[in-house]
C-alpha cells in the first residue's frame, strides 16, 4: 500500500504534505496508520521509504551555517599580537627598513597559513569523529525489524523503541508498555512523563500543549522506561523540536582546563615580555640606539616572547590524539576528557559485556529439587539437559517462563535481542521447547519489561478459561520475595524455610562457579495484576548461565595495576557470580552488595571504598554514590554504563564511558567517551593514550617556552653587556614561527614512552608548568642567552661585527635543536636509544639545520636576514656552544640522581 496510490475511503495524507500528521495524537492509532498508508505490522517497503525520503528529505535538523574557509583564514589575523606585528611592519616600512618589513609580512603569512591548516586538520578529525556516532533507529520495514540511520526515517515509518532509546522523529504511539519519556529537551520538564496509546481528548478542538500530548513521542526526547512502537508523523525540521529555533543552536565546546592553563600562561608571558620590553628599551636608550630601530626591536622582542604557536599545536595534538583513539575503539566526545583520562586513578567497570564477552550459554538448570547439567556451546541448539531423559514434561514446565517471558529470537547466524534471553531460548530448545512457536500460541496481553533496577521481567497471557497467566523471570533473590510457592520434587509446595535455603544454596553454588543465575516463576490470576503488586508466584526453575571473561581483560587489569589505576567491578549480578569472575580477572578487594551499600552512610562508604573491589547486585543509582565516594577521596573516576539509568553516574564521573554496542542512546549522550567495542581493555588503552598526549603537550610547551625565555634573556643580556642586538626582528620571528614550528609539531605527535603505564597517575591538580619544569625552562633559556652572548662577544674580538652577529644568530638557532631533545625527555632518560625513536623529530631537526645553512650561505637569504657566510670553524664553534644546553641538562640530571641515591632531596 502506498501513501499516494491508496484508493480506500480513508483520507490518506499526500506524501507531498511535509507537515505529516500534526494532529495524530488526537486520532486513534488506526486512523493515523491509514492516513500515512502503512500497516504497522509490516511497516513501509524499502521503495516507499525511498520515495518518501525523496520528498521529505533527510530527517535531521538544519545545521548552523558554516563559516567560509576564507573567513577562517582571515580569522588567523584577528589576534592582537598579529596586530602589533602588522604595526611593526608598517613602522619598519616607514623608516625605510624595507627588508624587515617584508620579512615580517611574509612570516605573518606563513604563520596564518600554518595556523589555518592546523585548525582545519583538527576540525576535520573532530568531524570524522562526529560521523562515527551517527544516530540509528530500529524500524520495521518490509515486515522485518532492522536498524537504519535515523536520518533516513520518513513519515509512516514504524519505529521500535525501548528504555534508553532516543526518539528519532516525532511519532504517534501504536504500542506502549509501561512507557515513560524524558521530554526535558523539548518541554524543560525534568520528570519523565507516562505515555499511552489512547488518543488525547480535547474539548472543542482546544489546542493541547506539547507536554500533554501523551500519545505522541517527540524527536530528541528519551524513553526512560518500557517498550514502545510509534508511527513517524513528522521528520527533520517539521518536528516539534525543529520548530524551536533555539534548540538548533549548537553550543561550542568550552575550553579544556589545559587550554585555560595555557591561556593564562600566555597572558603572564605577555606581561613578562612587556616588562622585558621596557627594560630593554631603557638599556638601549642609555646606549643611545636610534628610536626607530628601538621601536622595531622592542615590538619584535615582545612577539618573540609570546608563544604564538602554542594554542594551535595544543588543539591539533588533542584532536589528533582523539582521532587516534577513535580508530582504536574509544570515541572521545569532549577534548577535555583526554586530560582527565591521563590522570584517571580508578576505573569502575560494568561486568557483563565489558569485562566478560557477553556470550551467554546456559550450563545448569535446577528444577523440582534436581540440578541438571546443560551441554552444548554458544547459541547453537545442539546439546541436551543431561540426566533429563524421561522427565521431558518436568523440563518443559521448568523452561516455559524462560521461553515465553522473553523477547530474543534465534536466527541462522546467531540471535536478535538480549544475550541472556537468547541463552534461555537456547536452553528451552535443548529441553525440547520451540520458544517462537510457543510465543505465538500464548500471545501477550501485557508485560513489565526488564529493568536493571527491579531485576525481573513479567509477561501476561490469556488462559482458555479467561484467567490470566503470569510468567516472570529475573534475579533469584528478587523472585524469592515475590514467590509464595515452589515447584518441588513432589509438586507445588509452599516456599518454606527449608525450600528457601535449598534455593539459596543452589544460587550460591551456581554463582560461585561464575554463572549468572536467573529464576523462573509463574502464576494464574483472575485478572491482569497491578504491575506494582505481582501475585504470589510459584518458583519453577533456576538457570545458571556462563559468560566467560574477555581474554584481553586480564592483561589490561595487570596493566592497570602497574599504572596505579584501581579497577572496581560494578554489576547487577549476584555477589557469588561477581566474586568468581573478579577472581578470574585478578580484581582484588572486598565484595559489597547493593543492600549493604544502602545501609552505609556516605562517610562510611568513602572510608571503605579503597578496599572494595566488587560491587554486586547494585542498582544504577548506587553508581552515583560510588562515584561520589571515590571523588571525595580525591580519585579521578572513569565509570562505564549502558542503561538509561546509568546516565546520572556517567555525568557524575570525571570520565563517563558508554558502551557503543549495547549502550542506550541516553547513556551515549551522557558519556564523555563511547567504546565502539564495549571492551574493558579499550578503556585502559585510552588511559594510556591520555597519558601519552599529556606528556607530549608537556614536551612542546617546554620546548617553545624555553625559546621565548632564551630570546628575552639574550636580548637583555647583550644590551646589558653593551653589545649590538644579536637577533633582529626578522630573525626572532623566523625562529619563533618557522624554525620552532616543525620540531614542536614533531614533539606533539611523539610515540608514547614504554614506561607510560609504569608510573602512578599524574596528580590532577598538577600545573603543566610546575616548579621543576619552570626551573628547567629558565635554566635552558639562561644557557642559550649566555652561550649566544658569549659567542657574540668572543667573535667580535676576532672577526667583523656582521660575522659575529651571524654566529650569534646561528648559535641561538642551533640551541633550539639541542633543547628539543631536553624537552622530549621531560623526566625520562636524556640520552640513549629512546631519543632516536621519533624519526619525524630528527627529520625536522635536519630540516632546521639545512634551512639555517641556507639562511647563512645563500645570497638572497643573506640579504633578507642580514647574515654573512661562516666558515667551518665558525660553524663548529656555534654547534659546540649550542650543545652546552644539552650537556648542562645532563649534568643537572646526573647531579640530581646522585643526590637521590645518597638520600638527599633532589
Ligand atoms: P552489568 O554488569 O552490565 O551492570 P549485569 O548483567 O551485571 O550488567 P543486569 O543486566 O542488570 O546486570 O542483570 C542483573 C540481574 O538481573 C541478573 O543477575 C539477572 O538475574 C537478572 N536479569 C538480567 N537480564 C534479565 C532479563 N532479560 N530478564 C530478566 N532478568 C534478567
Amino acid at each position: 500500500m502506498d501513501g499516494q496510490t491508496t484508493t480506500e475511503a480513508v483520507q490518506v495524507v499526500p506524501v507531498t504534505d511535509l507537515s505529516g500528521v500534526p494532529d495524530a495524537y488526537l486520532l486513534a492509532p488506526a486512523q493515523v496508520t491509514d492516513r500515512l498508508g502503512v500497516d504497522p505490522a509490516v511497516g513501509l517497503s524499502t521503495r516507499q521509504a525511498a520515495e518518501r525520503a525523496a520528498v521529505h528529505g533527510p530527517n535531521r535538523l538544519a545545521e548552523p551555517a558554516r563559516r567560509s574557509e576564507w573567513l577562517k583564514f582571515l580569522d588567523q589575523f584577528r589576534n592582537w599580537l598579529i596586530g602589533i606585528l602588522l604595526i611593526a611592519a608598517v613602522v619598519a616600512g616607514a623608516i625605510g627598513d624595507i627588508k624587515d618589513a617584508a620579512v615580517i609580512t611574509v612570516v605573518l603569512q606563513i604563520n596564518a597559513v600554518l595556523g589555518y591548516l592546523q585548525e582545519r586538520r583538527a576540525e576535520r578529525s573532530l568531524e570524522a569523529l562526529r560521523r562515527m556516532l551517527v544516530p540509528t533507529a530500529r524500524v520495521r520495514r518490509d515486515g522485518v525489524e532492522q536498524v537504519v540511520e535515523a536520518e533516513t526515517l520518513v513519515p509512516g515509518d514504524v519505529v521500535l523503541l525501548e528504555a534508553g532509546d532516543r526518539v528519532p522523529a516525532d511519532g504517534r504511539l501504536t504500542v506502549a508498555e509501561s512507557v515513560e519519556v524524558a521530554e526535558a529537551a523539548l518541554t524543560g520538564e525534568s520528570q519523565p512523563v507516562a505515555k499511552s496509546v489512547a488518543a488525547v481528548e480535547t474539548t472543542g478542538g482546544a489546542p493541547v500543549a506539547v507536554a500533554d500530548r501523551t500519545s505522541a513521542l517527540f524527536m530528541n526526547t528519551a524513553v526512560t522506561r518500557g517498550r514502545a512502537e510509534m508511527i513517524v508523523t513528522a521528520t527533520g525540521m517539521h518536528t516539534e523540536l525543529g520548530s524551536i529555533a533555539e534548540a538548533l543552536r549548537t553550543g561550542t565546546e568550552p575550553p579544556s582546563p589545559l587550554q585555560i592553563q595555557l591561556d593564562s600562561l600566555g597572558r603572564r608571558l605577555a606581561l613578562l615580555s612587556g616588562v622585558a620590553v621596557v627594560a630593554y628599551a631603557l638599556t638601549a636608550l642609555v646606549r643611545g640606539e636610534g628610536l626607530s630601530d628601538l621601536a622595531l626591536r622592542a615590538v619584535a622582542l615582545a612577539v618573540a616572547a609570546i608563544p604564538e604557536g602554542l594554542p594551535a599545536v595544543l588543539a591539533l595534538t588533542l584532536a589528533l590524539g582523539v582521532y587516534r583513539m577513535a580508530h582504536r575503539g574509544a570515541i572521545v566526545k569532549r577534548l577535555a576528557s583526554v586530560e582527565s583520562l591521563g590522570s584517571a586513578t580508578v576505573v569502575c567497570s560494568d561486568k557483563t559485556g565489558t569485562l566478560t564477552l557477553n556470550e551467554m550459554t546456559a550450563r545448569a538448570l535446577w528444577t523440582a529439587g534436581r540440578l541438571y547439567e546443560v551441554t552444548g556451546e554458544g547459541y547453537g541448539t545442539k546439546g541436551t539437559v543431561r540426566g533429563g531423559e524421561g522427565r521431558s514434561g518436568q523440563l518443559l514446565d521448568a523452561v516455559l517462563p524462560f521461553a515465553v517471558c522473553n523477547d530474543a529470537h534465534l536466527t541462522d547466524d546467531g540471535f536478535v535481542g538480549d544475550p541472556t534471553e537468547a541463552a534461555l531460548v537456547v536452553l528451552a530448545a535443548k529441553a525440547g521447547m520451540d520458544a517462537d512457536l510457543l510465543r505465538t500460541e500464548q500471545p501477550r496481553v501485557g508485560e513489565l519489561p526488564f529493568d536493571a533496577a527491579t531485576k525481573y521481567m513479567a509477561t501476561f497471557h490469556p488462559e482458555p478459561d479467561g484467567r490470566i497467566r503470569v510468567h516472570v523471570k529475573g534475579a533469584v533473590d528478587v523472585l524469592l520475595d515475590l514467590c509464595t510457592d515452589v515447584l518441588a520434587e513432589d509438586g507445588v509446595r509452599p516456599l518454606d524455610d527449608p525450600h528457601r535455603s535449598e534455593i539459596l544454596d543452589v544460587t550460591s553454588q551456581l554463582g560461585g562457579a561464575g554463572l549468572r543465575v536467573l529464576g523462573a516463576a509463574t502464576a494464574v490470576v483472575d485478572k491482569a495484576p497491578d504491575p506494582a503488586a505481582l501475585p504470589g508466584l510459584t518458583l519453577v526453575s533456576i538457570a545458571g548461565i556462563a559468560d566467560p571473561p574477555r581474554p584481553q581483560a586480564r592483561d589490561a587489569m595487570a596493566l592497570c595495576r602497574t599504572a596505579g589505576v584501581a579497577v572496581k567491578m560494578i554489576t547487577g549480578d549476584h555477589a557469588a557470580t561477581a566474586a568468581a569472575i573478579a577472581r578470574e580477572l585478578g580484581i582484588d578487594g572486598d565484595v559489597v552488595t547493593g543492600a549493604e551499600l544502602d545501609r552505609m552512610t556516605e562517610e562510611q562508604l568513602a572510608a571503605r571504598i579503597d578496599d572494595i573491589g566488587v560491587f554486586a547486585r547494585v542498582a544504577p543509582e548506587h553508581k552515583v554514590a560510588i562515584v561520589r565516594a571515590l571523588s571525595s577521596r580525591g580519585h579521578i573516576v572513569a565509570m562505564t554504563g549502558d542503561g538509561v539509568n546509568d546516565a546520572a553516574a556517567l555525568r557524575a564521573a570525571h570520565i563517563g564511558v558508554a558502551m557503543g554496542i549495547t549502550g542506550t542512546d541516553v547513556a551515549k549522550e551522557a558519556a564523555d567517551m563511547v567504546l565502539t567495542d564495549d571492551d574493558f581493555s579499550t578503556i585502559v588503552l585510552a588511559v594510556r593514550e591520555g597519558r601519552a598526549i599529556y606528556d607530549n603537550i608537556v614536551k612542546f610547551v617546554r620546548f617553545q617556552l624555553a625559546t621565548n625565555i632564551g630570546a628575552i634573556l639574550t636580548l637583555l643580556g647583550a644590551s646589558l653587556a653593551g653589545l649590538p642586538a644579536p637577533l633582529t626582528a626578522a630573525q626572532l620571528l623566523w625562529i619563533n614561527i618557522v624554525m620552532d614550528g616543525p620540531p614542536a609539531m614533531a614533539l606533539a605527535v611523539d610515540p608514547a614512552r614504554d614506561d607510560v603505564m609504569r608510573h602512578p597517575p599524574r596528580d590532577p591538580g598538577e600545573r603543566i608548568l610546575d616548579a621543576r619544569r619552570l626551573l628547567a625552562i629558565t635554566r635552558a633559556g639562561a644557557v642559550m642567552a649566555l652561550g649566544t652572548v658569549l659567542v657574540l662577544a668572543l667573535a667580535r674580538s676576532y672577526v667583523d661585527t656582521d660575522t659575529a652577529l651571524t654566529m650569534a644568530f646561528t648559535t641561538f638557532v642551533l640551541f633550539q635543536l639541542f633543547n628539543s631533545l631536553n624537552a622530549r625527555a621531560d623526566d625520562g632518560p636524556l640520552l640513549g636509544r629512546y631519543q632516536f625513536r621519533n624519526r619525524t623529530l630528527w627529520l625536522c631537526l635536519a630540516g632546521v639545520l639545512a634551512v639555517q645553512v641556507v639562511a647563512v650561505h645563500l645570497p638572497w637569504a643573506r640579504a633578507v636576514f642580514g647574515t654573512v657566510p661562516l666558515n667551518l670553524a665558525q660553524w663548529a664553534l656555534c654547534l659546540g656552544t649550542a650543545s652546552t644546553v644539552l650537556l648542562a641538562e645532563l649534568a643537572v640530571r646526573i647531579a640530581q640522581s646522585t643526590r637521590r641515591r645518597s638520600g638527599e632531596p633532589a
